[in-house]
């Protein structure tokens, strides 16, 4: 089972592919999580990604380009995987084109004003878990549920940087959308749904393939 996922940031692309991952026991593989460990090691290479990250813009294709190549190589992923943030722009899909076969890709469609609200009230934690200030508040203000660390705010996640990406994303992205339509490849879920029905929506088209 190999899913590609497009969507805007925000649209809830990690949540999804954290549950379709769990559930048909396949690797997700999400650029920006790579990305953000690369920048967490303090390479040359991750400062850079950094760079690029905190101001709201795609990092360059080839970088991109190389760090999937790669992963795609690993024997787990032999089976089937989930690609959350992947490919960003025309260039990327195209490469992509070349390194797999037999894929879907699921849009996850959300409008610019949800996507704002969702993202600026949204807190992570380093173990992984992600909150929302109204929609999924911890139990305790700041705080992690799961391990008790302090929740924090992604630098791409303010107000300024958002409107950033989304311009980015508009420009940049949503031209996949025509792209992978014309191929045949595309089904398109409503993101505005609740998280379950979106997975719903998710498991029907992940078993017809
Ligand atoms: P995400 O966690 O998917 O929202 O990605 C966070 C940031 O990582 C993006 O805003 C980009 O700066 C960078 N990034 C992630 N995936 C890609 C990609 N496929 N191409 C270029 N930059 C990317």
């Amino acid at each position: 089972m190999k899913i590609v996922l497009l969507g805007p940031p925000g649209a809830g692309k990690g949540t999804q592919a954290d549950l379709i991952s769990e559930k048909y026991r396949i690797p997700k593989i999400s650029t920006g999580d790579l990305l953000r460990a690369t920048a967490n090691a303090g390479t040359p290479l991750g400062k850079k990604a950094k760079e690029y990250m905190n101001r709201g813009l795609l990092v360059p294709d080839d970088v991109l380009i190389e760090l999937i190549k790669e992963k795609l190589k690993e024997k787990s992923m032999k089976k089937g995987f989930i690609l959350d943030g992947f490919p960003r722009t025309l260039a990327q899909a195209e490469a992509l084109q070349k390194l797999i076969k037999g894929f879907v890709v699921i849009q996850i469609d959300l409008s610019d004003e949800e996507i704002t609200k969702r993202l600026s009230g949204r807190r992570m934690c380093k173990c992984g878990s992600s909150y929302h200030i109204e929609s999924i508040p911890p139990a305790k203000d700041g705080v992690c549920d799961k391990c008790g660390c302090t929740l924090y705010q992604r630098d791409d996640d303010k107000e300024e940087v958002i409107r950033k990406r989304l311009d980015v994303y508009r420009k940049e992205t949503a031209p996949l959308v025509e792209f992978y339509r014309k191929r045949g490849l595309l089904r398109v879920v409503d993101g505005s749904k609740g998280k379950d029905k979106i997975f719903g929506e998710m498991r029907g088209i992940a078993e017809s393939i």
